[in-house]
Formats: C-alpha cells, structure tokens, sequence
C-alpha cells in the first residue's frame, strides 16, 4: 500500500499527527493553508516553516501530488483534459471547463467503472480499483494550480468524470469536506455536484448528508427495458425504486436534482421516448440536461442525435412543465467529453 498522503487525512487528523511528533496546532494551520489556499506541490514550497521541520513533516506527513502525464486543450483552451500517473502507477483523467461566469472541475471517482453503459468509455475499460479520497482532492488541486496560472479561480467541482462516485462514497463525501473546510481550499458545498448511474442506497444515504452538495442521476430513459439496456444498474434499481429515492431525496433536502440524458440517434431520441421521460417526471422538484451523445470510436452504431431531434425532445419535456437545457458537450475534440474519459496507457 502507498503511504497516505496529506490529501487524505482531515485537519482534525493531521492536527493529531503533529502533535504526535511535537508540533503545535499552530503548524498544522500554516500546513493546511500551503496545501489549499497557495497550492504547494511539495514541502520545499513551505517557506513559512522551517528547514528542518519541513523535513519532519515530509515525513510523517508526505504529500503526493500525482505526476501529469499529459496534457491536451482544446483549440480555444477552455476545456483542458489532464492525464494523472497515482502512486501505484494506474491513470485517471480529470478536466477543467472555463465558462464566462465560472471554471469547472470534472474530477474522476473510480479508475474504470463496473456499471458498463454501453455509449461510455469508461464503462468500456471494466473496473479496475477505487481512488482515495486524497487522489480525488489531487485532482482538484492540479486544475485549481492551472486556472491559478491563467488569473481564475476554481468555483465549481462535478464528479462527472471516470468512474461512479456513489460506489464510492465515502472518498467522495471525505473529498468535499476536504475541499470545503473553510481553513484552506474553502469551496462552497453548493458547488460540488455528484453524478450517478442510479445507486439507490448511495442516493438515500446523500439525502442524510448534512453537506448540500447537489445531486444529478443519468436517466437516459423513461422506460425500463431501454433504460436495462443504456444502463445496466437499472436491473438492479429499476426506474421506479430510482425515482423513489429521488423523491425521497427532494423530500429531505428540498432540493433540484437535475437529471442528465445523453441522447442517441435513433435509440432514446424519439418523440414516445421524450413522453416516457416526462411522464416519469411531472411534478417532481427537477431539470433535465439533454446531452448529444458523444460517439465513442467502438460503437459506430450509436450515434449523435441530431440537432432537430434534441430540440423537439426539450420542448416536449418543457411543454409537460420541466425545465430543460440542452447542453453541449464541451472537450469532445480532445477526447475530454463527457463519456469519452478512459486510462490509456499507464
Ligand atoms: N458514473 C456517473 C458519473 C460519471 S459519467 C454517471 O453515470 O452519472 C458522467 C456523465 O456523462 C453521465 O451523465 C453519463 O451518462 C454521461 N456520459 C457518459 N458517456 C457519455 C457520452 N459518450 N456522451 C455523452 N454523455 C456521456
Ligand atoms: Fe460508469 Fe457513468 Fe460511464 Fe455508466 S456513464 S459506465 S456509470 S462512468
């Protein structure tokens, strides 16, 4: 096992650890203001602390950043697509999105992902293991030091990336308090959207959460054998016992959960299919994200649905009352879009 880093570990913990080798709790202020509000990437950064306490802590606290392996942009350079190398050598992919009004973060949850949704890169690789909760806070770290580099400030994180947070939940719920401890990187919960496939008792379990992340589930379909066939969880948790528990989760939190549906030529594009979404969703606390599918090189068969397509679908939605957008899907010329994520290569 790697050591744990700084990146996985509460102020509370690392407090604790500095006291254990003599540090008041003094230090453990300046140690988590150089790691979340300047950035550092190493203890020599920390000039504030002296030499041989920076040697100390190097130790009993090492903090690893993951090395990047690569890095590609867009040719507007707004949506950028990170390739990070984690301590036991395996890759993970995290995005940055620049808008007029805010700077986006799509942070990777899982390396591959069991859930296998056919139109998915990373369903395509299979699992492989779960990040940390430290390898996810890297994550953000590196696209925060970027927008740093070019005057902007992260406002928002989406685990939109590889891999399915709610089966990970724990890393990902200690990721945000991490990221939303006030002491250091100090982002807002209301910044932090969760993406699931439809984890029932992952769901359940956010609506307890006394953090007001928001949450949004892929739907993709109002109809169950397409929804089997779009995403294979939906045997497990069919869209009745999803729907549930979304409203369970309304019903607690009070808030908007948006629905995400990437849309398929042909497949889950037409008119009867809009009618089966709406029909699932009248009356419920939501908004609807329409996505063009981005197409995926080995499945040729799914394609993008056309623009005429998508918009007819979003004013059947919006005429039975929910709110829609349709989305474009930023990074797809870099392979960064959504679904296109998947380690290639260590
Ligand atoms: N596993 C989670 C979060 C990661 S996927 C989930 O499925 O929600 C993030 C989003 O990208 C999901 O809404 C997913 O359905 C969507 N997506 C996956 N592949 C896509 C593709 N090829 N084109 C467009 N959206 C895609
Ligand atoms: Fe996994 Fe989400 Fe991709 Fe489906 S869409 S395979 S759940 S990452």
């Amino acid at each position: 096992m790697p050591e744990t880093s700084v990146l996985d570990m509460t102020y509370d913990d690392v407090a604790a650890r500095l006291l254990e080798i003599g540090c008041p709790r003094y230090r453990a202020d300046q140690l988590w203001r150089a790691v979340y509000a300047d950035l550092v990437q190493s203890y020599d950064e920390i000039t504030t602390l002296p030499l041989d306490l920076r040697v100390q802590l190097a130790d009993a606290v090492p903090l690893h950043v993951p090395e990047i392996v690569r890095e590609a942009q867009s040719p507007d350079g707004a949506t950028r697509k990170t390739v990070l190398r984690l301590a036991d050598g395996e890759t993970v992919e995290v995005v940055a999105m620049e808008y007029s009004d805010r700077s986006t973060a799509c942070v990777s949850s899982q390396v591959g992902c069991a859930i296998g949704c056919p139109f998915c890169a990373t369903g395509q690789s299979g699992f492989v293991r779960d990040l940390s909760s430290g390898e996810i806070v890297a994550q953000v770290l590196c696209v925060a030091r970027a927008l740093r580099a070019r005057g902007r400030r992260l406002s928002n994180v989406v685990y939109m990336g590889m891999g399915e947070p709610l089966l990970n939940l724990d890393a990902v719920l200690a990721s945000i308090r991490t990221l939303n401890d006030p002491r250091g990187f100090a982002l807002g919960a209301r910044s932090f959207t969760v993406s699931t496939a439809g984890v029932v008792p992952g769901i359940d379990r956010l609506a307890q959460e006394p953090l007001q992340v928001n949450l949004a589930v892929s739907l993709h379909a109002g109809d169950d054998a397409l929804r089997d066939a779009l995403v294979p969880l939906n045997r497990k948790y069919p869209l009745d016992v999803l729907l549930g528990a979304c409203r369970r989760y309304i019903g607690k939190t009070h808030r908007r959960v948006t629905f995400e549906i990437a849309l398929v030529a042909g497949i889950n594009d037409q008119p009867h299919h809009a009618r089966d979404v709406a029909s699932r969703l009248m009356n419920l606390l939501c908004h609807v994200n329409l996505i063009p599918v981005n197409p995926l090189p080995e499945r040729r068969d799914l394609r993008r649905s056309r623009p005429a397509a998508v918009h007819a679908f979003a004013e059947m939605l919006q005429a039975a009352g929910i709110p829609t957008t349709i989305r474009d899907s930023r990074g797809s010329e870099i392979s960064a879009g959504c679904g296109q994520l998947r380690a290639r290569g260590r």
